[in-house]
């Protein structure tokens, strides 16, 4: 063994110990560091020839490259929909690179690790009212769980006609219809070749809405004349947190035939509050559903979950199958992760998720989405106050779409927005919506508080007043 990975493994603990207290001493200092910074650095060092060892390493991390970082886990990031990290899922998630398993199987091939992820699957079901119906899996986010429930969907479409798409390509136009579709969704039909310009979008309710107007849709359907489709439907999205509706979709189902995904990556987490789980009424009926846990489930990135219906399992294997492993006989019995979604090797990521929901339950993650919403209304109403702001749409959930007042201010919202920014106290991302440019802000981190919504109106007001 090299003398330095020898010393390393004599001095694992203190090694250990060492970087943990640097963790916490981040974590712990998360109010101060600030959410943006032009820290650069030339990314070209020169490799060392000998090793410094793991304690060197975090030395020369911590001058170089730690500066770079921003609080994004802490109160005032409110860019992207972004959680932080409970105490909870990063213990689980350190655990997960201690483990470092072979998660793929369930049986005598390599471990049983699987079975947690089942468990954990089992635990968000619960979580979600959702019906034991559906197989989930964990993959890197919600854009990887978009493309693993329409890649799936892709193979059904094709069964339709009587071809099998996964293996002989797809030799037949697709018919997607969808209304307010994530951007990572047109990613996904992008990567599977079905073709990101190759959809069909169906209006939206009117009166600043960004939900499906189902009459609209129907329309769309009777134009397919009984051929198959596949609906991109939004439980939650990104502007303005809106959802299609779920019962109406549902009836829809047993007139048409057609695949039923819905993109839930944030919004899904309604489901958990009893105030809020209307929004989602009848999603169990889909036949995929996408969720984010580094989001409203606050773990750290990566991590995302697909429900796809049991009943889907064997097109589902021949879309991941992996063709030098075989599955035997029923693939329910000789389960392995390797043959339904896109990842042979994955680490642990299950772990993370079931340390949280174990510590926290139910009512754990009831209180942060209830507190997120409030807090989205709290912020959303100092804006209404202030002379400067508008909002854009009415706050249903837990983001807040808001410009400048005044269309004569169109101009003036990126720089605002980047001077605030620049100030590091608070991070929100540029939108554009009902042809005006916006900005959004997310509720979504357990950490963030009153305090914080009445620091950043502060900060707001005074970046305004230099216009
Ligand atoms: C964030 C988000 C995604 C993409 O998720 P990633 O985790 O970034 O891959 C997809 N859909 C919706 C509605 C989202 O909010």
């Amino acid at each position: 063994m090299n003398s330095i990975l020898q010393h390393d493994l004599n001095d694992f603990e203190n090694i250990l110990h060492t970087t943990k207290q640097h963790g916490i001493n981040f974590l712990n200092n998360l109010e101060n560091i600030p959410t943006t910074n032009n820290y650069s650095i030339d990314p070209k060092k020169e490799l060392n020839k000998l090793g410094l060892g793991s304690l060197g390493a975090l030395e020369e991390f911590k001058k170089r490259l730690e500066p770079l970082l921003v609080s994004s886990p802490g109160p005032r990031y409110w860019g992207f929909v972004t959680g932080g990290s409970t105490p909870a899922s990063i213990a689980g998630d350190w655990l997960a690179s201690v483990y470092d398993q072979n998660t793929q199987a369930t049986t005598s091939q390599g471990g049983n690790s699987a079975l947690i992820e089942f468990e954990t699957i089992h635990l968000l079901l619960q979580l979600l009212g959702l019906p034991d119906t559906f197989l989930g899996g964990f993959v890197t986010g919600a854009t990887m769980s978009n493309f693993t429930c329409l890649g799936v969907a892709r193979q059904w479409f094709g069964k339709q006609l009587g071809k099998d798409f996964a293996k002989n390509g797809i030799s037949e136009t697709i018919n997607i219809l969808t209304a307010t579709p994530h951007s990572s969704s047109i990613k996904a039909l992008s990567m599977l070749g079905i073709g990101s310009q190759n959809y069909t979008t169906v209006k939206t309710i009117e009166g600043n809405r960004e939900a499906i107007d189902i009459a609209d849709l129907e329309e769309n359907i009777k134009k397919l004349k009984g051929k198959p489709f596949i609906l991109i439907s939004s439980a939650g999205t990104v502007n303005t947190a809106d959802f299609d509706d779920f019962e109406a979709i549902t009836k829809l189902k047993e007139k048409y035939n057609f695949w039923w995904h819905i993109d839930a990556a944030f919004g899904g987490f309604a489901a958990v509050s009893d105030k809020y789980k209307h929004l989602v009424e009848g999603w169990e009926e889909a036949d995929s559903i996408t969720i984010d846990c580094h989001k409203w489930l606050n773990v750290p990135y990566e991590s995302a979950f697909y429900l796809i219906k049991k009943e889907h399992i064997n097109l589902q294997i021949e879309t991941f199958q992996n063709s030098n492993a075989p599955y035997l006989g029923n693939p329910l019995e000789n389960f392995n992760y390797l043959n339904v979604l896109p990842e042979n090797s994955r680490r642990l990521r299950a772990l993370p998720v079931w340390f949280s929901l174990t510590a926290y339950g139910k009512e754990g993650f009831c209180d942060i989405v209830e507190k997120s919403t409030s807090l989205a209304l709290h912020f959303g109403n100092a804006l209404i106050e202030d002379e400067n702001f508008e909002l854009l749409a009415p706050i249903r959930l837990n983001n807040v779409c808001f410009t400048l007042k005044g269309d004569e201010n169109q101009n003036k919202v990126a720089q605002f927005l980047t001077k605030l920014n620049d100030r590091g106290k608070v991070f929100m991302t540029p939108t554009f919506y009902e042809n005006r440019k916006g900005i959004r802000a997310s509720f979504v981190n357990w950490r963030t508080t009153e305090n914080d919504v009445k620091i950043v109106i502060q900060e707001m007001i005074e970046v305004v007043s230099e216009f």
